[in-house]
Parts: C-alpha cells; structure tokens; sequence
C-alpha cells in the first residue's frame, strides 16, 4: 500500500475533550490496524518494559522482522487469557510470539542494534528466552496482565463502558490522593487517607486478585499507558486506514480488547467442556476444539444409551396388567426424557433403533 498521506491522532480517556470538540464525522468500514513500531521490545529481570528504546534488526535479517509483522494480537490474546504461567516453557513460548526480548540476554545493552549474536539468539527460538530469564517477576507481571485481560474479555459492551468511566473516576481521585498527601508531607503531617483501590475493584464488581493499577489503566489506555498514537492515513485509491501504533505487546493486545468490545462487538465464550477462552467468530461456537466437541458428544450418547438400557429393565419389571395397552418405545422414550431431566429430548423411533441394535447384539 503507497501511504499518499496520513495525520496522527491520540486516543485514550485522557484526550477524550479533544474529540468531543471536534467531531466531523463517523466512519463505519474504517479498517484499523495495531503496529508496533519497534516490532520488539525488551524485558528485564524486574518485568520492566523498555517501551520508549527502539532498538533496531540487523538489515541483513528480514526473518524475524517478516515474523512480527505477522503477529495476529487476537490469537495472542487467547493464548495469554488461556496461559497456565506455572507452565515455563508455555510462558517462554507467549513471550516470544508476542515480541518480547529478554534484555539479560543482549550482548551490548546499551547498543541501538541487536548484534549478530543476538539476532541468532532470537532466530533459535522464542526470541532468544531460556528458562533461566524467566525471573518470578516477569512471571507475575504476565499473569497480572492475563488476569486483567481474561476479566475484561468476559464484560459485554455495556459493562465494559460503565467500567471505563469507573477508572477514569478513579484515576482522577488517586491523582487528587497524591496531591493532598504531598502537600500534608510538606506540612510535616501524615494523613490517614482512604486507598481507593480497594473501593475501584469493589465498584467496577471485578474479583479481589485484581491488580487495581493496572485494571484502571487498560481501561483508561492501553494498560501499559494513558494514551496511544494512532495514524489516521489513506493509500493511493483513497482509502482511508487507521493505525493504532503501540509500543509494547501488552498494549497491542490491550487495544484488541478495546477494538473489539468498546468500538465493536464481538462476542467471547468459555468451551463447554474445558472452559478455555475462546473468540466466537462463527455464530454457534461453542467448543474450544474438535476434540472438545467430539468429547461433549460422545458423552452424551453414552448417558443416554445408559437411560435407554435402565428404561428397557424398567419396563420389564412391569406386570403384563401394567404393559397393556401402553406402547413399550414410547414408554421407555418418556422414561428416559424424565430421568434426564428434559436434557436428552427422546423420541419412541430413536428408542426403537437403539435398542434393536443393543438387542440384537
Ligand atoms: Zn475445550
């Protein structure tokens, strides 16, 4: 695509004035894209992020570069709300599909460009992580934001607003907390002030593990930040294209839960059967996988051959009195649908076939 022109925006709640005073027009069919400028950013032993380092690919390698701009932020997002962060190498594995760098492994730290050595770190696998970069801090940091994502994701679009302006509240009156405890310090006071995070969490009805901070921020920004670029632009045949541009993969993935549950709907579901995430892209999802699904099934079937077979002993056990003029597969199918408690709707010719065949047998 040949960019003929583009302007910046910024979006965020901060800079919600600016857009109420200049609305001009509403574009359905816009399609936006998230880009991370840097492609990588790198995590040190404390799960600090340097956001604001861009450090740049070796031209002579396109590989890993070509990789990043592949990057899908929805399957990454299901990967990290369905990530178990006991599990090392699952955690290894999400960090480095999603453009995280571990800065311990660098050979120059200080340098603007990765060094060969480096790049061939991160050609290896994962973006050069091993087990022994992986400090509990950066563990906790990412099942901080897992959790913070995986409730965000389960909101509808009408609680996911009331909850913006819940932590646009809140950041506000923690601003104002800061403020009065530095002119109480100044004063050489100590005041007794009430922490509104507990009071955020338990407005905003999220569970108690929630870290607040970062709660607030993901729905005030884009969790790792107040606010975000983004590039409004339009390519050679006058197509218009919005580009949200982050700088850090947990912002990327941030944003897709905005763009999807703030600017549009889609919807989220839990597999039946293992409860795992999962993006409802077709209309009547809801298995995880086939796998799932065939498990559902089948299980199905088996509890309900089990009924058929108690029903058809049951109905043994009647006197000749009692079986005249009823029609046994009709008995046994309402027999079955009862003890089933409605959950397996059968039908006298379904009983009919089955239990020939069992009989038969
Ligand atoms: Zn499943």
């Amino acid at each position: 695509m040949l960019r003929v022109c583009s302007t910046n925006v910024t979006m965020g709640t901060s800079v919600q004035q600016e857009y109420n005073d200049a609305s001009l027009l509403t574009l359905a069919s816009v399609p936006v894209s998230i880009r991370m400028k840097s492609g990588v950013v790198t995590l040190d032993r404390t799960g600090f992020e340097d956001g604001g380092w861009l450090r740049f690919m070796p031209a002579e390698n396109c590989a890993i570069s070509e990789g990043l701009m592949k990057r899908d932020w929805r399957s990454l997002r299901e990967r990290l709300v369905n990530l178990r962060t006991d599990d090392g190498d699952a955690v290894i594995g999400w960090l480095g599909a999603a453009g995280y760098v571990p800065f311990e492994m660098l050979e120059k730290p200080e340098s603007m460009v990765f060094s060969r050595k480096d790049v061939e770190n991160m050609s290896s696998r994962d973006l050069g992580w091993r087990e022994e970069f992986l400090t509990p801090a950066i563990r906790q940091r990412v099942q901080t934001f897992r959790d913070v994502f995986a409730w965000l994701i389960g909101l509808n679009g009408e609680q996911f607003r009331n909850a913006i302006g819940l932590a646009k509240e809140y950041g506000e009156i923690r601003n104002e907390l800061h403020q009065t405890r530095v002119r109480a310090m100044e004063c050489g006071k100590n005041p007794r002030l009430k922490d509104p995070a507990r009071e955020f969490i338990k407005e905003v009805k999220a569970p108690s593990h929630l870290d607040p901070e970062t709660l607030g921020l993901a729905l005030r920004g884009t969790g790792t930040s107040e606010v975000m670029r983004g590039k409004f632009s339009w390519d050679s045949s006058g197509s218009p294209h919005v580009v949200a541009e982050v700088d850090s993969p947990m912002a990327a993935v941030c944003i897709s839960i905005h763009l999807d549950r703030n600017f549009s709907s889609r919807g989220w579901v839990q597999c039946v059967r293992c409860s795992k995430w999962l993006d409802k892209v077709r209309g009547r999802d809801r298995f995880c996988s086939s796998r799932c699904r065939n498990y559902v099934t089948t299980t199905a079937r088996r509890g309900k051959i089990r009924l058929l077979k108690q029903a058809a002993q049951q109905w043994e056990k009647l006197t000749p009195k009692s079986q005249s003029g009823l029609d046994r597969w009709q008995w046994i199918a309402e027999w079955v649908t009862r003890k089933s408690k409605s959950e397996a709707e059968v039908e006298a010719n379904w009983v009919m076939r089955e239990l020939t065949k069992i009989e038969s047998r």
